[in-house]
């Protein structure tokens, strides 16, 4: 395969820490082209900015998570500004709520990411969005936000990607009705993933773009194990069965779809296929 991009994986976090080289050998091995490595808080999306400066196919975002929301302090959020004008940086995330784990009060969560957002629209970056067991509090707030980014980002524009989707396909195509892409997750090559195997099957090949998320959800064949981002093979794999694809096909388009989400300039959007951002 090539043209293959993880776009989600915490390659940052210590999980990577003994054997970080490898693992990035292992992606390149595997076909990837480029990797999307998100923050979670300040400190984590500064050292997602380190790993990239060192790495040109590596492409960091900065952000706050909905788990530490109440964490988010007046230096924190200082930082996070600074950190968002950094010239790599490609998108705000990961930010989004997460109402299953509740490790936030819920409206310190929907602050958080009402505020990210905010900053999202004033940097005319794309946001990188979990949601969890929270799509009836997050769907208006996205449409409210899309309504008003929409002419700042320019038509034509993604505005963000739904990461690790887990609902089902009627909400996916209102998500991609209002300018976001759609996350397919290692965990669709579980025998269990029903909805997000419908999901893969009812959507255009140009609104999804495939990920890890990376030190979590391994892979069925990798399950209980660390994940890593050479597996988003095994999701490509997958989605090519599943709708009658060659692997290499799906590689591809989905590659393409994060170009053109994140304004990668990768070798292939060099070579004329993908596109990038306009600034
Ligand atoms: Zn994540």
């Amino acid at each position: 395969m090539t043209g293959l991009i993880d776009t989600h994986t915490h390659l940052q976090f210590g999980e990577f820490d003994k054997d970080r080289e490898a693992v990035l050998e292992r992606a390149w091995q595997a076909g990837l082209e480029a990797m999307v490595v998100l923050g979670v808080d300040a400190a984590s999306s500064e050292a997602a900015i380190a790993l990239a400066e060192a790495n040109p196919r590596l492409y960091p975002t900065a952000g706050w998570h909905a788990n530490v929301a109440v964490g988010l302090d007046q230096e924190g959020w200082r930082r996070l500004r600074e950190l968002t004008q950094h010239p790599r940086v490609v998108a705000v995330g990961e930010i989004g709520l997460d109402f299953y784990r509740n490790l936030s009060p819920r409206e310190d969560q929907v602050r958080v990411l009402e505020e990210q957002l905010a900053l999202a629209a004033e940097r005319r970056l794309p946001v990188a969005v979990h949601c969890r067991d929270a799509h009836d509090r997050m769907y208006p707030i996205l449409k409210r936000w899309a309504t008003k980014a929409r002419p700042l980002f320019g038509e034509g524009r993604l505005l963000g990607v739904m990461h690790y989707f887990s609902g089902d396909l009627e909400l996916a195509r209102r998500y991609v009705d209002m300018g976001f892409l759609i996350s397919v997750h290692t965990c669709v090559t579980y025998p269990t993933s029903g909805r997000l195997r419908e999901v893969v099957t009812g959507l255009d090949m140009g609104c999804l773009v495939l990920e890890t998320d990376s030190p979590y959800g391994a892979p069925q064949s990798q399950r209980g194990r660390r994940n890593e981002p050479s597996y988003v093979a095994e999701a490509a794999t997958r989605v090519a069965e599943l709708r009658g694809l060659t692997a290499e096909a799906v590689a591809q388009r989905t590659g393409e779809n994060a170009i053109r989400l994140f304004g990668l300039r990768t070798a292939q959007a060099g070579a004329g296929s993908g596109g990038g951002r306009a600034w």
